[in-house]
């Protein structure tokens, strides 16, 4: 049976970062990834989001950005990672979804379907695209309208004409409504929380410790906040169109969802205090996808997975990239690098204790 001494799972900027690291290091692995193709959740993104949309992807590990590349993120990102899988010789094979990870003694089983991988340590990199969060509400079920997450988002030209709810109070939720308002009938936006604007001009030092608060949570074990939610919202060029419709006016959640629209809980919006709705478009987010590490039992009473860098203090075998403060292109590339020396010095340590 061949033993490796790491698995990657996942092979987006964070996965794509590790195994680079781990590469330089000499270490053996492979990296596991469910998709067909390169390009991590960047090939899903939907057609409408251009290069000048996304906040910046940081350039992989001694590589150049695509920074100035025009075109849309689901084909430039992508090809930019291909180039890169293939200039560096990752060692990728796709598509392979991994089902669980087991212990056995020393060593981690990763399993795949039938097949598995047998491992000194694991890197998790998988990212959030698959865990949609869709929050339970009163009546969803009755709703006779569309829903939508933002992870099927068809484009604006689909809500052309039609009346439309956005629910979510994310950098997502704004860059829709953008879109949609423009050739919508009408939208209402709804958040749970006031929406925190960015007044100032982003600074380097703001983005720092919004990271430090996101890397405090997972340091305590606590489920990790968005860094975005902790950064503030910010309307571009792209969007004054519908701020000037009107449809950065932020309501409060609805109280319950109907069969023709959402029944909110303050004074008179159209329809007595009911809003007729043909849509909901849930840009609500997403969790950590990492359900398949369920058995190594990595989770702390607070329900994260509490991290000492990326290492999890459960099980110092297994770390966790693109987690929590990780989880921006910038975050991923360095927490690539910081897992590949956490994999070295448990390797050392487990060579030292057997000689
Ligand atoms: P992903 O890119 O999601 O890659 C995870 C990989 O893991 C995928 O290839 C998937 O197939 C694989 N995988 C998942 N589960 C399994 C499994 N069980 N078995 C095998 N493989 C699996 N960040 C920025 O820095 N700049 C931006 O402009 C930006 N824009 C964003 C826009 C949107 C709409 C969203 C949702 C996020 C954005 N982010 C942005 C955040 C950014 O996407 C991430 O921080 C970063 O790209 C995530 O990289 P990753 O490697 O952690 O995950």
């Amino acid at each position: 049976m061949e033993i490796l001494d790491a698995v990657v799972i996942g092979a987006g900027q964070a996965g794509l970062s590790a195994s680079y690291h781990l590469k330089r290091r000499g270490i053996a692995h492979v990296v596991l990834d469910a998709d067909p193709g390169p390009g991590g959740a960047w090939q899903h993104r939907w057609d409408s989001l251009t290069m000048d949309d996304v906040h910046g992807v940081a350039a992989l590990p001694d590589s150049d950005s695509p920074a100035g590349a025009t075109g849309r993120a689901n084909t430039v990102v992508p090809a930019y990672f291909a180039a890169y899988e293939r200039e560096h010789d990752l060692p990728v094979l796709r598509p392979v979804r991994v089902d669980r990870v087991t212990s056995e003694g020393d060593l981690l089983v990763v399993h795949a379907g039938d097949r598995t991988w047998t491992t000194r340590t694991l890197v998790n990199a998988t990212g959030t695209w698959s865990q949609p969060y869709l929050p339970h509400n009163p009546g969803i079920e009755t709703f006779r309208g569309e829903q939508l997450h933002t992870v099927g988002y068809p484009g604006p030209d689909h809500f052309r004409g039609q009346r439309v709810v956005v629910v979510g109070g994310g950098a997502s939720a704004v860059q829709l409504l953008g879109e949609i308002a423009p050739v919508a009938a009408d939208t209402l936006w709804v958040t749970r929380r006031e929406p925190v604007w960015r007044t100032d001009d982003f600074t380097p030092e703001g983005g720092r410790a919004a990271v430090a608060l996101v890397e405090d949570r997972v340091r305590r074990g606590l489920p990790p906040a968005s860094v975005v939610s902790v950064t503030g919202l910010a309307l571009r060029a792209q969007e004054r169109e519908a701020e000037r419709l009107g449809a950065y006016q932020r309501h409060p959640m609805f109280t319950a969802i109907e069969p023709d629209g959402v029944r909110m809980p303050g004074p008179p919006l159209d329809d007595g205090s009911r809003w007729a709705a043909d849509v909901i478009l849930w840009a609500t987010g997403f969790r950590p996808a990492i359900a398949h590490l369920a058995p190594l039992h990595l989770r702390s009473e607070h329900g994260g997975i509490r991290l000492d860098g990326t290492t999890a203090v459960a099980d110092p075998r297994v770390q966790l990239v693109g987690y929590g403060p990780s989880a921006s292109t910038i975050g991923a590339n360095r927490a690539g690098r910081v897992a590949a020396r956490g994999v070295a010095t448990h390797l050392a340590q487990a060579e030292s204790i057997a000689s």
